[in-house]
């Protein structure tokens, strides 16, 4: 069991409205990096992504990767670091048990370095994808190699080799997840279409379940209203017809599950006002 939760915005980058939802504007919106900071009640404190680090400012300063910067303009100093949202806490990097991973674009796993001894779980896949191409094609599909720490593989868990388990009916249209810690309070599960090896995590709280979707929406609009980003935006990143049958399919549990679960999408202005601290 998740025994508390808190919602932490990790930097955040300029984005105009339009590239995010069918029919927004050409105005630049703010889209804040969201990590989830878990306390399980046995297994201790765990972080969902990482949000923005200096290694990222550092890891796109030269050509190809400056165009990733470019393309997203970010706003991140040093007293927005995960290290500090964690300070506040009284978390130091040490004891962070865990970190589960969404996907491997750089606004969320920039911070991984800060965390030598924590246990990572993520999508083989999706860490595949950050040593193959070259680093042009890299940086075209969000990834920046330099994040990954070294030896990752030693502490990771991957999604893709645990046992799939039937997910309860509160959950549907989902039907399948994977159960990181065995007592079903952090189930993984697979939300296709954003880019390859992406994933979610529904955290069983005392409250309610929260379910962190990641990218699969950029808005909470998104989800309430089914409104994918146009294809163009998709395309670039990920699988237009995966994404949106994921988004779909979102938007359904949200309908069915109304206020009994929380949905957090990592970029979400309006869900940082309601949860962040
Ligand atoms: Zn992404």
């Amino acid at each position: 069991m998740i025994c508390d939760w808190k919602l932490l915005k990790i930097g955040s980058c300029q984005h105009p409205g339009f590239m995010t939802i069918k029919g927004g504007s050409l105005a630049c919106h703010e889209f804040p990096a969201l990590v989830g900071l878990l306390i399980h009640e046995t297994f201790g404190p765990i972080i969902f992504d990482t949000g923005y680090d200096s290694a990222f400012l550092e890891a796109t300063k030269p050509f190809p990767e400056r165009l990733y910067r470019m393309a997203t303009p970010i706003q991140y100093d040093e007293s927005q670091s995960i290290v500090n949202a964690l300070e506040k806490y009284n978390f130091a990097p040490n004891d962070i048990k865990a970190i589960i991973i969404s996907h491997f674009h750089g606004d969320h796993i920039a911070g991984l370095r800060n965390f030598p001894l924590a246990k990572i779980f993520c999508a083989k896949e999706g860490l595949k994808q950050t040593k193959i191409g070259n680093r042009f094609s890299r940086t075209k599909a969000g990834i920046l190699s330099d994040l990954i720490p070294p030896r990752i593989e030693c502490r990771a868990k991957f999604y893709e080799d645990y046992e799939r388990i039937a997910l309860p009916n509160e959950f549907a249209p989902f039907l399948w997840g994977v159960d990181l810690l065995g007592d079903n309070s952090l189930l993984a599960v697979e939300l296709d279409g954003h880019c390859k090896g992406h994933w979610g995590l529904i955290a069983r709280t005392k409250d309610k379940p929260i379910f962190f979707i990641g990218d699969a929406a950029w808005s909470m609009k998104a989800v309430e209203e089914n409104i994918p980003p146009p294809n163009i935006t998709i395309g670039l990143l990920g699988n237009v017809p995966k994404y949106k049958d994921t988004l779909n399919k979102i938007s359904v549990l949200r309908r069915n599950s109304r206020d009994r679960l929380e949905i957090i999408p990592s970029h979400c202005v309006e869900t940082y006002g309601r949860w962040g601290h």
